[in-house]
């Protein structure tokens, strides 16, 4: 990849403040550096909204409401199905930016553009699927009529571990719903959400509908709209800790809430696996996003007969990948999003050893420039290591054995998280029982992966409330009216 390129698609990007329709500097002029986390090097400087910008933003959203409410549900579908065609006809430039801000490699961030896009279609065909009721009371005497009308303006958060793709999960059913926003993306990956928000307006989105705020200063921007009382709605996609301010803060004006938020994925394996299936989700799971997922494996349990082939193949794929920048076509695992990041895992591994884990495989943060650390898979990891019970974000595999079906489901619910669950056996009955017992939002069942616009994707105990996808996804910004009628006939 050229530094021509490379710099060529970061200069396409708007990279200001979105409010009403128009691009503006920050008040002051106030800028931050986006970082390459592959080199350490600035890329470029974005707008960085002040308390102020995110008021005026509100006071956009708050404006373009009601008119955009009434818009015809297929002109809002539309609006979304050209920006899907878009997004795709764009797809390789979008991912080179993704790949340059965030640092996962190109085949993964064109597969997240792919991903984003399909919210887009998704929600565009549940624009005009948007039903109601009615209903004779059980007395036969009234009737119900039931509505569903757009929440209001939205106040939406997300991470910048799919910096696109988080963003139209949020975005798709918003506008399909009616609802206008107030979207501030991670400062560390601003660049993806300003490139969407710019193909949202080539794609006729009306001014206001959807304002952009990226700032430094998350907690100081948005903690006054949350608190304003004129959004009806806070979407938000980022670590447990942070959701637990926010719902705290939406509880000042019973704001509606949505929350996504941190993970501790158990990977079961058990003996009756197909152990080669297992072990290439096991890669998808772990590695997908350099391991930067709510959704990655967090804990491999494996039952004890098969536990050491299980490592000894994981290990031997995981010392296979090329570690590299993301641009590099060849490269299959990206750098960290920050040193702090790779700190962190370092630590984790660090505590994980010095309790008894035994490496097989990688250990620690890789020299150089750039945040890499190597693939690594440890085993012996006892239960009150850091890394049972934290979310990891890297790419660390630790491996546990166990011995029976019970034993396997309490060490995978032993957690405050309930995200996702991966679960393997070829063995019916125990894939249902083991799904049901499972507490967690989305069980894999023999699959590595779960994500899927067309699905409901969210987590129960302290990964979230709320489902985004699938046919419940519009439902987040929709309120339920019902109007009572008397039968006087
Ligand atoms: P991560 O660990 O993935 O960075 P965070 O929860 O820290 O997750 O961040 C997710 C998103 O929440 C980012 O857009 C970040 O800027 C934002 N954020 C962090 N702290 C706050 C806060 N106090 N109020 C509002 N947004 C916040």
């Amino acid at each position: 990849m050229s530094a021509e390129r490379e710099s060529a698609v970061v200069a396409t990007v708007p990279r200001r403040l979105l409010i009403g329709g128009a691009w503006r500097d920050a008040a002051g002029g106030a800028t931050f550096g986006v970082e390459d986390p592959s080199t350490g090097r600035e890329l470029t400087r974005v707008a960085d909204a002040s308390p102020a910008d995110g008021l005026a933003a509100l006071d956009a959203a708050v404006a373009a409401q009601p008119g955009w409410a009434a818009t015809a549900p297929r002109e809002r579908g539309e609006i979304l199905r050209r920006a899907y065609e878009l997004l795709m006809a764009r797809q390789d430039d979008l991912a080179l930016l993704m790949t340059l801000e965030m640092g996962k490699p190109l085949a993964e961030a064109r597969g997240e553009i792919a991903y984003a896009a399909e919210f887009f279609r998704w929600f565009a065909e549940e624009a005009v699927r948007i039903d109601g009721g009615y209903a004779v009371a059980p007395d036969g005497r009234s009737r119900f009529l039931v509505m569903r009308q757009p929440v209001g303006p939205c106040l939406l958060i997300t991470p910048w571990n799919f910096p696109m793709a988080m963003g139209t999960r949020k975005i798709g059913p918003a506008i399909a719903a009616g609802c206008t926003m107030v979207m501030k993306p991670a400062d560390l990956t601003p660049l993806s959400m300003l490139a969407l928000a710019d193909i949202l307006r080539a794609a006729g989105l009306p001014a206001g509908v959807l304002n952009v705020v990226p700032t430094t200063s998350a907690g100081a921007v948005m903690e006054p709209l949350i608190r304003d009382g004129r959004a009806r709605k806070l979407s938000f996609t980022g670590s447990t800790q942070v959701g637990r301010i926010l719902l705290q803060q939406a509880a000042s004006t019973v704001l509606r809430t949505s929350m996504e938020l941190g993970g501790n994925a158990p990977f079961l394996v058990f003996a009756d696996s197909d152990l080669d299936a297992a072990v290439d989700a096991a890669m998808l799971a772990k590695m997908r996003n350099i391991g930067e997922a709510c959704t990655a494996a967090n804990r491999f349990y494996v039952q004890r007969e098969v536990a050491t082939e299980f490592a000894e193949r994981l290990a031997k794929r995981m010392a296979a990948l090329r570690v590299g920048r993301g641009t590099e076509t060849d490269s299959e695992v990206g750098p960290l999003i920050s040193a702090g990041a790779r700190n962190k895992v370092a630590g984790l591994v660090d505590d994980a050893v010095g309790r008894g884990g035994r490496v097989l495989v990688g250990g620690g943060p890789l020299p150089g420039a750039g945040y890499f650390f190597a693939p690594t898979v440890l085993t012996d990891v006892p239960a009150e290591a850091r890394l049972s019970t934290e979310e990891i974000f890297g790419p660390v595999a630790p491996i546990t054995p166990f011995d029976d079906e019970d034993q396997a489901v309490a060490l995978a619910n032993s957690t405050e998280f309930g995200l996702v669950s991966y679960l393997f056996t070829r063995d019916i009955d125990r894939a249902l029982r083991v799904s049901e017992r499972l507490e967690a939002g989305m069980v894999g069942l023999n699959a590595g992966i779960v994500s899927n616009p067309a699905a409901p994707f969210g987590g129960v105990k302290q990964s979230g409330l709320g489902r985004e996808g699938g046919r419940v996804g519009i439902e987040e910004y929709l309120e339920v009216k019902y109007v009572a009628i008397p039968a006087s006939w």
